[in-house]
């Protein structure tokens, strides 16, 4: 029979790699907690109107990457390709934008089909932040320097911050203009990708991947030159405030986002251990997405982190926590004192791995060393018959010295008390102070 695989640019995520995806959860979900960040879950499918109207019919996303099928009441769904659109259309749906400014974040599957590479899937994740309702640069600010903390804390080197100003939709209009003009003179040196996009998003020319259209645009004008004086003053405060900050930022003039509700900064940071795919995180201050969703005009600001490539980058940095303790066991009886204390232990909430094997005591105590677990419970069929356990230390460890019981010894304690005497040694309490030796049978 056929073996049934993955789909191309779907990924099985297995341990130890769930290990470092864990890891970078659990810091994401406190790094926003202390920044006042609640977390919001939208549904992965959305009617495709949403993405249409709040990425752009003109983009890459939405011209040529979505996962869009009708569903069996024949309405034209879409498995999102992106966390901002429903974010804002969630709030607008339950009112959160007359509430007052909003801080939220995401994480989860996104989907765009797209050739698959390293750094590059079908299914990807994305680690999210949108602040909604303020306007000020120094919002915008807020929001880089969440991003830039949390790689930092993460751990991950080699970062750069690039930045650039988009302006206001009118600073964006007469830019175009120009740039059409320049680019209409130079329309055969261009890819075909590029010369497509001229008609169609001519600012995403920009953002071009070719080699020789990146060459060509160089020489290219810059929407920096063509910025109001109001959007001028307000990018030079964004850079201040990141001075300020010690964020350290290179300016980019040809960062750009396609579309004309994006407005003023816009952003990335990229690193340098990622080959081609060196983009981890990309944002930008929306301020018309909301009411281009019916909703009540509102200001925003977000970014979203690629979870793939941040793994990849912290990969060889997370090692597995060994077990506290090893339940080794062998006989009938043995078998089941062993799953019953194993179970007290964890509800006591230690890290237990129980020895299934069935082998010969020697083999599970080789495989318990390799674990790197600190305590070893060993249960006979003896031990068991009289109703007690044996304790040893499997390695030294400051609890293992501070209990008094040597490495190489074994401690006799009745099965009823083992629960409380393997806790208080795991804690660090001399052996002294748990329960009396029992009298051996
Ligand atoms: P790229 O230019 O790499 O395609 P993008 O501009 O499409 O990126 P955004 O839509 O800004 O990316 O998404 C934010 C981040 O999500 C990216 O910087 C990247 O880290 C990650 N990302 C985007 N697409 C993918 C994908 N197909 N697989 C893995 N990560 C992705
Ligand atoms: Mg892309």
């Amino acid at each position: 029979m056929e073996r049934l695989q993955a789909l191309r640019g779907m990924v099985d995520l297995l341990p130890p790699q769930t290990m470092v995806w864990q890891q970078v959860e659990a810091q994401a979900r406190q790094h926003f907690q202390h920044a006042g960040v609640g977390e919001i879950r939208t549904p992965l499918l959305e009617a495709t109107a949403l993405f249409a109207r709040g990425i752009g019919e003109a983009t890459d996303v939405v011209g040529k990457e979505m996962y869009s099928f009708q569903d069996r009441g024949r309405r034209s769904c879409t498995m999102r390709p992106e966390g901002t659109a429903s974010v804002v259309r969630a709030s607008i749906q339950h009112g959160l934008l007359s509430q007052g400014p909003q801080r939220l974040w995401y994480m989860g599957p996104m989907f765009r089909y797209e050739r698959p590479q390293a750094g590059r899937q079908r299914q990807f994740h994305q680690i999210g932040l949108e602040l909604l309702g303020v306007a000020d640069e120094r919002s915008d600010v807020d929001a880089i320097a969440l991003a830039w903390d949390l790689l930092a804390d993460l751990g991950v080197q080699g970062l750069q911050l690039q930045i650039n100003t988009l302006g206001t939709p009118e600073d964006r209009r007469c830019y175009r203009e120009q740039l059409v003009g320049w680019l209409e003179q130079r329309a055969h040196e261009l890819d075909p990708d590029s010369r497509r996009r001229l008609g169609s998003n001519p600012l995403r020319i920009l953002d071009s991947k070719n080699q020789a259209t990146q060459h060509l645009l160089s020489g290219a004008p810059q929407l920096l030159e063509t910025l109001g004086k109001g959007s001028r003053e307000r990018f030079d405060r964004v850079c201040q405030l990141l001075q300020a900050l010690d964020i350290p930022f290179v300016l980019q003039p040809r960062l750009v986002r396609g579309l004309d509700y994006y407005t003023h900064t816009a952003f990335e940071i990229t690193c340098d251990q990622l080959g081609a795919q060196a983009t981890v995180c990309g944002g930008g201050r929306y301020d018309g997405l909301a009411a281009m969703l019916g909703g009540p005009p509102t200001a925003g600001m977000g970014w979203a982190m690629g979870v793939e490539r941040l793994v990849l980058l912290l990969a060889q940095q997370v090692k597995a926590s060994p077990p506290q303790v090893v339940v080794l066991n062998r006989g009938d009886t043995a078998q089941v004192s062993a799953l019953v204390l194993t179970r007290q232990l964890r509800r006591a909430n230690l890290h237990v791995e129980l020895d299934l094997s069935g082998a010969a005591f020697a083999r599970q105590f080789k495989r318990a060393d390799r674990t790197g677990g600190g305590l070893a419970v060993i249960i006979g069929e003896q031990e068991a018959q009289v109703g007690v356990v044996k304790l040893k230390w499997l390695h030294q460890t400051p609890q293992q010295r501070g209990s008094g019981l040597a490495m190489g010894e074994e401690w006799t304690v009745p099965a009823a008390e083992a629960s409380g005497t393997v806790g208080r040694l795991l804690n660090g309490e001399p052996r002294a102070q748990s329960q009396a030796e029992p009298t051996p049978v």
